[in-house]
């Protein structure tokens, strides 16, 4: 069910309804234009992940601050941002199921739609999709260049799929996805450095493979927020799939070089119980932030720290008890990982400067689609 806004604008940080996921405009157009920076003078493009945000509204931000278009994960985001105006969605991922290839392909009519695939079985069902809505779709090749996620092995193997996808009547081969989705919270510039190294090899060579057989990579996507740099020194990638950037969080900001973006990500929540000194319970617990890459920061209160998670609760601790926030007040917290945080809420929030400016929906808010 799709919840009431928690605010309404002009209130207000401290009177927002808790937990809330708030977005502090100033550090978020801060990162959009910090990446933006940094891209300009590449060549590579951003085409950001819209995993992180699942908003059109934030999407289309993207864009206006030179973006070409946005990644997804599933169908269910690439209708939420289509339906919300954006003009050109690559699926980066894998989809076999008709029915949601049928989907896809009906999303033709009002957006550029691109997918991935990474065997025989995925390409014969993208076509299959396409032969019966009567469009040809554009496939890319998901290699696996490091990752051991999903994707085929670079070289020969990828560049068989390529032709299957180039003989094709019902489909167009769109290039190379290749992301190496672990190297992303490497600690050490070295360790990251290292593995976008061999990455870039293998995808390098691929495309080249290609290139001998005379089919061309429009796109060569790739990377993300901990190891953009990387691909981007590289050369090879022409398209950057960042998403995190946006938001950031507290496991990318243990990253020994931390990239060069702002929090702008908080759940906003509140202490709902204080019934004994040196004891302070928040509102906020496994279902109002995600715990997978570590329990949250409190942010702004120094000698605090968010100790426990429950279902509905979060204990503060600090060595003094006096700096516990009280019975009442309202505290922001950084969150572990942003993108499974987000999927958590209907609103984002947003606030410049301690007032309420913005409410926008978390379009593509959960589900399995
Ligand atoms: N590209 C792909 C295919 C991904 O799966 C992800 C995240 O997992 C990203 C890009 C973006 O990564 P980040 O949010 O860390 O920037
Ligand atoms: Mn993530």
């Amino acid at each position: 069910m799709l919840q009431a806004p928690p605010a309404e604008p002009g209130m207000r940080e401290e009177d927002v309804e808790t937990p809330a996921l708030l977005l502090d405009l100033d550090a978020f157009e801060h990162n959009l234009d910090t990446m933006a920076a940094m891209l300009a003078p590449t060549g590579a493009k951003l085409r950001a992940h819209a995993k992180t945000h699942k908003s059109p509204i934030i999407a289309l931000a993207q864009m206006r601050r030179g973006a070409i278009g946005q990644c997804v994960q599933k169908v269910a985001e690439a209708e939420a941002l289509a339906w919300g105006g954006v003009p050109d969605i690559l699926v980066s991922n894998e989809v076999i199921a008709p029915r949601k290839l049928a989907r896809l392909a009906a999303l033709s009519s009002i957006a550029r739609v691109a997918v991935c695939a990474d065997g025989e079985a995925g390409i014969a069902a993208i076509e299959a999709a396409a032969e019966a809505a009567g469009l040809r779709m554009t496939v890319l090749v998901e290699i696996d260049c490091g990752a051991g996620r999903c994707g085929v092995a670079p070289g020969p193997e990828a560049v068989a799929l390529a032709e299957r996808i180039a003989g094709s009547r019902h489909l167009v081969f769109g290039g190379l996805q290749s992301y190496h989705g672990s190297a992303q919270h490497r600690r050490t510039p070295e360790a990251r450095a290292e593995a976008i190294g061999a990455a870039a090899e293998e995808t390098r060579r691929t495309v080249e493979q290609l290139r001998q057989r005379g089919l061309a990579c429009a796109i060569v996507g790739g990377a993300g927020t901990g190891s953009f740099a990387h691909e981007l020194a590289s050369g090879v990638w022409n398209e950057i799939q960042a998403g995190s950037y946006a938001f950031m969080d507290a496991d990318y900001a243990r990253n020994e070089d931390p990239p060069p973006f702002r929090q702008s990500l908080f759940v906003l929540s509140q202490v709902m119980s204080a019934p004994k000194p040196g004891v302070a319970v928040l509102d906020a617990g496994h279902k109002a932030v995600a715990v997978d890459s570590g329990l949250p920061l409190v942010h702004g209160l120094p000698g605090v720290t968010y100790a426990g998670a429950s279902d509905e609760h979060g204990s503060l601790k600090a060595e003094d008890p006096s700096l516990l926030p009280k019975l009442g007040q309202s505290v922001r917290l950084v969150p572990g990982h942003c993108d499974p945080t987000v999927d958590r809420y209907d609103w984002y929030v947003g606030v410049r400067k301690g007032r309420v400016e913005c409410l926008w929906p978390v379009a593509a808010r959960g589900g399995m689609a």
